[in-house]
Order: structure tokens, then C-alpha cells, then sequence
């Protein structure tokens, strides 16, 4: 099964938090997908099965027009063998979500939307920086359902400076109010290179406190389990058979081929990443020179990966898989290893398979530290 995701580097503005590569520039906007499409074309023969999930991010997907998307929709058409029943995603912001856009959208063939909620909290909202109101995400998703999209994902931010508990159990309860198929839920991280990352640094912002953050993760987990969702990965829930099929893609080791500045690729020995540049990208599309650098990556670092990746979902490493894919040495090893996490509750083991607890996701970094192998 392989993956295709296209990263549109735009955005209408920047929020507060977000160190995702884009960039806001309409000027850049106007024939940007034509770089797009020719990246797709010289990239097609990378993939080697039927593409199972096609995945449109960002930046904001939804500050292209239906016309540009249906060019870029078409030309991973032309060049990959689709197959009939691909998830296909794209990502929009409530600012951009009219009904008429979507229908647009959900005419070209997208049968997933995710949609930047972020916080049904005017106030949190503003202190994001985001440029929609709570108004405008409770429309959004009314207007995807009116549009017909079955398969709605929402985004949320918790563990952010100043956000009471209530006004946590409120964004949670109102995304509920409106039945979406699927949510990620993300904590907060105050990254260097971003506005709050600056306020951090002259003290006018702090990070919560880790219990905290465990309280507000305990409070989303107990919330939506009761609310029927599966969580099936640290920050993602789903109704039953409303998986992502793209991001599980992820984290089952699936190639993938990355379309647009800063996009990544892997096909199961190689990973490459294009350059995080606009104008480098369209100087090397345009002189047909690769936007990416690439590397070989060693067993070791194949084997990092799959621990670190499986150890994320709610299915966790499974042993039986991992003696297909690694030999005997890397089995015992992590048997080895995995031991003392075992006894101190860390790790829980069962049906031949290593996964985390619930209630220690949130500390999984921490964890996976202890498994990982060194050169
Ligand atoms: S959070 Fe989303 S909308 Fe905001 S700047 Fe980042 S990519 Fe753009």
C-alpha cells in the first residue's frame, strides 16, 4: 500500500504556534500548483504499488481554488494508479469552509476533510492567532455535512497557556455535539522558530506543568472513549472504520511520496525530504534539478523507526511482524529491553504484542527513549 501527500505551503496568515513550513503570500499562490504537477510527473515512477490514500496538508489546502486543486487531483491521476477505493483528504481552515467550496471539493473526489478547529473558545482562539471564531468552526463542519462529506475529521489543541480545564471539557463537548467521524487532539508544543516560542524566551509565556498536561489528556481520552471513539494513536480518535488510512500508513512503515516544499518521502530503504523553500523549490523544478536530499537509512535506523512509530498507536509493536521485517537479533534485543518497562507498568504486553497503556501515551517520548538502538 503506498501514500501521496502534497503539501500547499500557504497559509492566510501565520498562527502564533505553528513552525509547519508555509508561508502567507498570495502572490506565490497564482500558478504555484503548475510547480506542484510537475513535481508529480517527474516523481511517478517512485511509488511501485496502487496508491491506497491521497492526502492534501499544509500550510491550508483550502486557500487554493477548486480549479487548482482539480488540476493537482488530475495530474496524480494521470501519473499514479489510484486505487478505486483511496481515502482522499484534504485539509481545511473554517475561515475558507463555505458550503459552496466544499461541495466544489467534495465534487472533485476528496471523501475525507479535516478540518482546523483547533478550539471552540473565542478567546483561545485569538490568543492562537487563528484567523476563524468558534462560529465560524461550527459552520465549517455543518457546511462539510451539507456538502455531503461522510468522513469529517477535526483538529484540537489543548495544554495551551490560560486554557482552563472547562474551557477544555467545552471545545471537547461542542466537537461531540456535531458527531464528526474523527479527531486529533494535539497538546501544545511552544516550538523555537514561532511567536510563542519568542514570547517564551522574553518570559511572557510558559508551558503548562506536566501534571497538567496529563489531566487534560486523561479528560480527552475518558471524554471521547465514553463518547464511543476508538483511540487508536496518541492524538488520534476515531468512530469504528473511520481510521485514517493515511496517517495509519505512517506508522505501518507504507511508502509514501511527499509533493511540495518541505514534503518527505520514504519507500522503505530510502526517506528524502525537499527543500523547505518556496522560491528553491520552484528554482529546482523549474531547471529540473531534484528539491530534495536523500539518505540510505541502516537497519538500525529502520529498526528505531518501526519501535518508535507502532509504539505511538494503540496496537503497538507486534512481534509477529517484526520477525518478518527484522531478524532474530532485533526481536531478542527488544525483548531484552523491554523487560524493566514492563515491570514498572510502562509497557503492557499481550497477544504477542508490546504497546503502551492509555495513560502513559502522553509520556511515550520518554518511554521509547529506552528502547531505541544506538550505532
Ligand atoms: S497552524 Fe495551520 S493555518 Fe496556522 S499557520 Fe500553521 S499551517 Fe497555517
Amino acid at each position: 500500500m503506498s501514500g501521496i501527500y502534497v503539501h500547499i505551503p500557504f497559509c492566510h496568515r501565520k498562527c502564533h504556534y505553528c513552525d509547519f513550513y508555509s508561508v502567507a503570500n498570495k502572490a506565490r499562490q497564482t500558478n504555484f500548483h503548475s510547480y506542484l504537477i510537475s513535481e508529480i510527473e517527474a516523481m511517478a515512477s517512485y511509488l511501485t504499488d496502487t496508491v491506497k490514500t491521497v492526502y492534501f496538508g499544509g500550510g491550508t489546502p483550502s486557500v487554493l481554488t477548486t480549479e487548482q486543486l482539480k488540476a493537482i487531483l488530475k495530474a496524480i491521476h494521470r501519473t499514479h494508479p489510484i486505487a478505486n477505493d483511496a481515502e482522499i483528504t484534504i485539509e481545511v481552515n473554517p475561515e475558507d469552509a463555505s458550503q459552496e467550496y466544499l461541495a466544489g471539493i467534495k465534487g472533485l473526489g476528496f471523501n475525507r476533510i479535516s478540518i482546523g478547529v483547533q478550539s471552540f473558545n473565542n478567546g483561545t482562539l485569538q490568543f492562537l492567532g487563528r484567523k476563524h471564531s468558534a462560529q465560524d468552526a461550527i459552520a465549517s463542519i455543518a457546511n462539510a455535512r451539507g456538502a455531503g462529506f461522510t468522513n469529517i475529521s477535526v483538529d484540537l489543541i489543548y495544554g495551551i497557556p490560560n486554557q482552563t480545564i472547562e474551557d477544555w471539557t467545552d471545545s471537547i463537548n461542542t466537537a461531540l455535539s456535531l458527531n464528526p467521524e474523527h479527531l486529533s487532539c494535539y497538546h501544545l508544543t511552544i516550538e523555537p522558530g514561532t511567536l510563542f516560542g519568542l514570547w517564551e524566551r522574553k518570559q511572557r509565556l510558559k508551558a503548562i506543568p506536566d501534571e497538567n498536561s496529563q489531566k487534560y489528556y486523561d479528560i480527552l481520552c475518558h471524554m471521547l472513549r465514553e463518547a464511543g471513539y476508538n483511540h487508536y494513536e496518541i492524538s488520534n480518535f476515531a468512530k469504528v472504520g473511520f481510521e485514517s488510512k493515511h496517517n495509519s500508513s505512517y506508522w505501518n512503515n507504507d511508502s509514501y511520496l511527499g509533493i511540495g516544499p518541505a514534503a518527505h518521502s520514504y519507500n522503505g530503504s530510502t526517506r528524502q525530504w525537499n527543500v523547505s523553500n518556496i522560491n528553491k523549490y520552484i528554482s529546482c523544478i523549474e531547471t529540473k534539478t531534484p528539491p530534495f536530499e536523500m539518505e540510505e537509512l541502516s537497519e538500525i535506523e529502520l529498526y528505531n523507526e518501526e519501535v518508535i512509530k507502532r509504539l505511538r498507536t494503540s496496537e503497538g509493536i507486534n512481534l509477529k511482524r517484526l520477525t518478518t521485517r527484522f531478524s532474530h537479533k532485533w526481536v531478542e534485543k527488544l525483548q531484552r529491553s523491554v523487560a524493566p518497562l514492563i515491570s514498572l507498568g510502562l509497557i503492557n504486553h499481550t497477544d504477542n504484542r508490546y504497546f503502551i497503556p492509555e495513560d502513559k501515551l502522553l509520556i511515550s517520548d520518554s518511554i521509547m527513549v529506552d528502547l531505541i538502538e544506538n550505532d
